[in-house]
């Protein structure tokens, strides 16, 4: 999560470039900011949801990749995971908890017990919430 003074034109978290200064919106002590994706898209999000996987760490394109890819490799079953502190995804909890060098059920226990795996915390990622002109 990012906080204020990490937040400067130019700064980046994940996909998003931030364009400007922070400001004040509908509520008192909210801080927003506008930002740009790598895809080209532009947005408005609020300063403590940069960099929070399923908030803003894209403008939707990044798990809509990671959806298209799973669709490729026909396996619709398989639940993406993302690691919340480096916003790496993985098309299954299995093949996180390989790349982590743990055993199989690792991430996904981690998961369920809100716990962490391999020093890390993880969550499924079946939807990225607050998309743009979706
Ligand atoms: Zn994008």
């Amino acid at each position: 999560m990012a906080r204020l003074r990490d937040v400067y034109k130019g700064a980046r978290f994940y996909r998003l470039t931030v364009m400007g200064l922070p400001f004040k919106k509908y509520e008192k002590n909210c801080n927003f900011v506008d930002v740009k994706c790598d895809c080209g898209n532009e947005r408005e999000v609020r300063v403590t949801d940069l960099g929070r996987p399923h908030h803003s760490i894209s403008c939707g394109c990044y798990i809509k990749e990671i959806h298209r890819k799973l669709f490729k490799e026909k396996n619709p079953s398989r639940k993406p995971v993302i690691c919340i502190e480096t916003g790496e995804i993985f098309p299954s909890a299995r093949e996180a908890s390989k790349s982590m060098g743990l055993s199989n059920p690792c991430v996904h226990e981690a998961i369920k017990r809100k716990g962490k795996a391999g020093g890390y915390r993880w969550q499924y990622c079946s939807k990225e919430r607050r998309r743009i002109g979706q």
